[in-house]
């Protein structure tokens, strides 16, 4: 795989992509899935630290990814991290606090798309969330298999994740049962303990 941290041109006269350039292509992605991008915190770059990873906000109006240090040192790594990380990019909520099972859910998912779609970058262990990520991503992958234009969707009518209702997941996920999404709409810190 490509270096992550150093870009360099190629034949083509193209320069390689970094984890800072990558962030922006999954960007351009999830905005094509998932609708624009809020903007309320501007994107600040990505860095690297041993309790990433998570997105955090410098200053109180920017977002910034934080990858863990690792991540340095495995490039398939950082692309994992990255991918699920992008997605808290679409709708940043301002703190870490009420991020709800969907939004936890997409993020999961796209994770798991990234892997698929470089699935020769990845050992067999990688392709395996941490339990209570799995669980999100399998209550929302047979809706978006159903309709993958929902969220898009919703989205116009509601940006943020956060405030996404039952009501609005409802109309777009018609066959989908009261009970998957109820959980969709609840904090992930809450339902997450339930998980494990
Ligand atoms: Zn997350």
């Amino acid at each position: 795989m490509e270096d992550l941290f150093i870009a360099s041109r190629m034949k083509s006269g193209d320069w390689t992509w970094t984890v800072t350039t990558r962030l922006l292509l999954f960007l351009e992605e999830l905005e094509d899935l998932f609708g624009p991008r809020c903007v309320k915190y501007l994107y600040g770059g990505v860095e690297f630290a041993d309790d990433g990873p998570y997105v955090w906000y410098p200053f109180g109006k920017y977002v910034v990814v934080r990858l863990s240090s690792p991540c340095v040192n495995e490039p398939a790594r950082a692309l994992f991290q990255l991918a699920h990380e992008s997605v808290h990019l679409i709708a940043p909520l301002g703190s870490r606090e009420g991020v709800t099972v969907l939004e936890e859910a997409l993020a999961s998912w796209f994770q798991l798309k990234i892997v698929a779609e470089h699935s020769q970058l990845f050992a067999e262990d990688w392709k395996v969330l941490p339990p209570r990520y799995a669980s999100a991503a399998a209550l929302i992958t047979p809706l978006l298999c159903e309709n993958p234009q929902a969220i898009k969707r919703i989205r116009v009518r509601q940006p943020n994740f956060h405030d996404i209702s039952m009501e609005l997941l409802k109309e777009e996920f018609v066959n989908a049962p009261d009970e998957v999404l109820r959980q969709l709409t609840s904090p992930f810190s809450v339902w997450a303990e339930g998980q494990q």
